[in-house]
């Protein structure tokens, strides 16, 4: 949804948003039973775990998936980072696009919850992003993305995150 303004060879050569830390694995892909089964169809291999409550607050009422990463690990090493196992060292993501996840797609963006309101924010750990303007990225999203993904999100209310201020305000 933003290759107007990242283009996919320079998210395809990153691959940071595909790779996670331990304290990062409230960052990883969440698929409704719907998605999981249809993706579990092309994919029979991968192993999803049950994301619970206490972790994402906005799926309580719905049983949303991940994928299960925290036995890849192999140092104790805080920094070690594990690959989303749909991820292909030359090709970027494999997940075909009725598949990938929504949150997946909008990402550096996030949608939070805050004062009972959400709203867009930025991740401000993309470094393909952080290059770009933020008046323009600012200009883009309320233009042309904020609408969908707020629509999106209140039908899919697991992509909320906690607003912090690890987020950029947009
Ligand atoms: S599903 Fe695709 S885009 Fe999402 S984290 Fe995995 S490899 Fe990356």
């Amino acid at each position: 949804m933003l290759s107007k303004i990242l283009s996919k060879e320079e998210c395809a050569s990153c691959k940071f948003c595909c790779s996670f830390r331990r304290q990062s694995l409230w960052e990883t892909p969440l698929f409704d039973e719907k998605q999981m089964n249809a993706v579990l169809e092309k994919y029979p291999g991968v192993k999803f775990t049950e994301v619970p409550s206490s972790v994402n607050q906005s799926v309580r009422n719905k049983k949303i998936y991940t994928v299960k990463l925290s036995d890849k690990y192999k140092t104790d090493d805080s920094e070690e980072e594990v690959s989303c196992p749909f991820l292909d060292s030359t090709k970027g993501c494999i997940l075909p696009r009725d598949l990938k996840p929504f949150d997946c797609s909008i990402w550096p963006l996030r949608v939070v919850r805050s004062d009972d309101k959400i709203k867009v924010v930025l991740t401000p750990t993309c470094s393909a992003i952080n290059k770009i303007e933020l008046s323009e990225v600012k200009k883009f999203v309320k233009e042309e993305l904020e609408e969908k993904i707020l629509i999106y999100a209140k039908s899919h209310p697991e992509i909320i995150k906690d607003d912090s201020d690890f987020f950029v305000k947009l």
